[in-house]
């Protein structure tokens, strides 16, 4: 592409509402402009990448024989409403009327859409195992849209999903499609993490689920790992453990007065006892089948509640904080909750970081005051239970290894479903014996926008954008210093023979001053820069080829620049 003909527009000042670095070189180097709250028109620079994403993505998921469909945005309510989604989904599913007042959707995701499909088009396990993918558009009308193409609203994902007669078959996909995404990151190159994720309470025992994540400091997620054993969880999965605690002996029950101190923070500062001796009461709300039930989780007071341990622990469909109304109804004081209470309506899970022997401070269900010395095996009702509530964090340990905790961009998730959508929407196939039998379901996401920027999130510096070589837009920046023709010669035939070997340039030829040339060039970061310098070449025949990564200059004839690109380029990784 000749620059003096393109459309390519860079901002010399960073955004004021970006928030996070890819965010912010995105739209300095003209890849993006906002168009709405978490809407996105991506700029050509921009597209090409993503199409290299895209391509790289099928390459992998043909080679392990799935399947590209193309499924329509705009899905009807009867499917959601079939797998009882069109109410589960809620917020986050834009819903609307057509002329005629049928009720649809913008797909926030399509297992309804391809199970429906599927049950009209394959009848026998002859036809399985199947999967099939599309690269998309999605809506999900996210509470908070931000960090730019990391959490927007409207968003490409590649999303598959593979029908299997039984766990045999699915467990064998899954380990192939555990590799195809391996090897996509890969290619990308792009610094992950495969970390085991948590299934769900609905997916049943046995369901493997991984995430993808990507290393950045500004990611969402937080993954455990230990170095050692190559573990890596999410850190709501992880099953991490406290050591070395301080313990307190049993003593007598003793209420005492805090006035205003409302957590377990204030009450230790106060009293000067250490955090880990007192306790904190969590009330939670849990709906299950339309039943509701309400669960006080006790934790020690420098420990938060990990929701997801929780949620799977009391198998609901939806859980919260209770609200105050709730707690008058329960008859418990906020701040000064406690399980001492002979409030009835709720359950008490102590977590298993608590030693059920040892005393501690709890709430007196009263207001400004506290109760120490409450021994949990002897002070509380049997009705009563422990479990792993709580989210892992620093410091933890899991066996003798102490984790370290990382943060990440969830990129990627592989998952297996089971029958939570064949059943509900009564699919069958007919098995070897010709009974009729439900299959089961494997569902596969990459967030191809998101790729884009968390491979910038990970690969920049501070004059701008580091493209990992197989994504960039472009292999080559090409540009020329000086004003006679004969040099505008010598770029224009380089131009011609780095394109006639197969590279992608993007040619310089506004006739710019190079201070302005090589920042443009930092900023958009394609892998090689190749500058034809008047006085140098006139000199020596001598022509610049510096790599955006390293910084490495070298010096080159002109009849021997072609090979030694494509040398550098294959090095970066390319054509992986
Ligand atoms: P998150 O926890 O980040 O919201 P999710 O669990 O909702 O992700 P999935 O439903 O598994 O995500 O979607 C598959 C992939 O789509 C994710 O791994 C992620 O890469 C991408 N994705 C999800 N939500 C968004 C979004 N709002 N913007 C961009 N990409 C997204
Ligand atoms: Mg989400």
């Amino acid at each position: 592409m000749r620059l003096s003909q393109g459309y390519w527009q860079t901002l010399k000042e960073t955004p004021s509402d970006a928030d996070v670095i890819s965010q912010q070189l995105m739209m300095r180097a003209g890849l993006m402009y906002k168009t709405g709250a978490g809407l996105y028109t991506i700029q050509p620079m921009a597209f090409r990448s993503l199409k290299k994403i895209e391509k790289i993505i099928r390459e992998e998921l043909d080679r392990i024989n799935c399947f590209e469909i193309q499924m329509p945005v705009m899905t009807p309510a009867e499917l959601w409403q079939e797998s009882g989604r069109w109410d589960a989904m809620g917020g986050q599913m834009l819903k609307m009327k057509d002329r005629a007042e049928r009720e649809l959707c913008m797909s926030p995701t399509n297992e309804e859409t391809v199970t429906d499909l599927f049950r009209r088009t394959v009848s026998s396990y002859k036809q399985l195992p199947v999967c099939l993918y599309q690269i998309n558009t999605k809506f999900r009308d996210e509470i908070r849209p931000r960090f730019g193409l990391m959490r927007a609203r409207e968003f490409c994902m590649k999303d598959g999903y593979s029908f299997h007669i039984d766990k045999a078959s699915l467990d064998k996909f899954y380990d192939e499609i555990y590799v195809a995404y391996e090897n996509i990151f890969k290619r990308l190159g792009l610094d992950f993490i495969a970390v085991e994720a948590d299934g769900g309470a609905m997916a049943g025992g046995g369901a493997k689920t991984h995430e993808f994540q990507v290393v950045a400091d500004n990611g969402e997620d937080y993954v455990v790992t230990v170095p050692r054993t190559k573990f890596a969880a999410n850190i709501e999965k992880a099953m991490t453990v406290r050591k070395n605690l301080p313990l307190a002996p049993a003593t007598e029950l003793t209420k005492f007065a805090t006035p205003g101190q409302k957590t377990c923070d204030e009450v230790c500062a106060a009293h000067g006892m250490p955090i880990t001796q007192s306790l904190k009461s969590l009330v939670m709300h849990t709906l299950n089948n339309g039943k509701e039930q309400f669960f006080m989780v006790m934790l020690l007071g420098d420990d938060s509640l990990n929701e997801v341990k929780f949620q799977n622990k009391v198998s609901a469909e939806h859980v919260r904080p209770a609200q105050q109304a709730e707690l008058d109804r329960l008859g418990l004081v906020k701040g000064f909750m406690g399980p001492t209470t002979e409030a009835q309506g709720f359950k008490v899970i102590f977590d298993e970081a608590i030693d059920m022997n040892s005393s501690y401070v709890v709430g007196a269900n009263e207001a400004d005051h506290h109760i120490k010395g409450f021994v949990p095996s002897r002070d509380t009702k049997p009705k009563n239970f422990r479990a792993d509530m709580r989210m892992a964090k620093e410091g933890d340990f899991i066996g003798d290894d102490q984790i370290v905790l990382k943060k990440g961009i969830e990129v990627g998730h592989i998952f297996q479903l089971g029958d939570k959508y064949t059943k509900s929407m009564k699919v069958t196939v007919l098995n070897e014996t010709g009974k009729a039998v439900t299959p089961i379901m494997g569902c596969y996401g990459i967030g191809v926008t998101r790729v884009l920027a968390s491979a910038i999130e990970q690969n920049n510096d501070k004059d701008g954008i580091v493209w990992p070589a197989s994504i960039a837009p472009y292999d080559v920046y090409l540009c020329y210093i000086g004003k006679t023709p004969e040099i505008k010669e010598v770029a224009e035939s380089l131009f011609k023979e780095l394109r006639a070997a197969g590279l992608e340039v993007l040619f310089d030829d506004r006739q710019l001053g190079p201070g302005m040339m090589f920042k443009d060039a930092d900023l958009i970061g394609l892998p090689v820069r190749v500058v034809i310098g008047e006085k140098d070449f006139n000199a020596s025949g001598e022509i610049e080829v510096k790599l955006r990564r390293s910084g490495e200059t070298m010096k080159f004839q002109k009849a021997d620049v072609v090979n030694n690109v494509k040398k550098k380029l294959e090095e970066m990784g390319k054509w992986l």
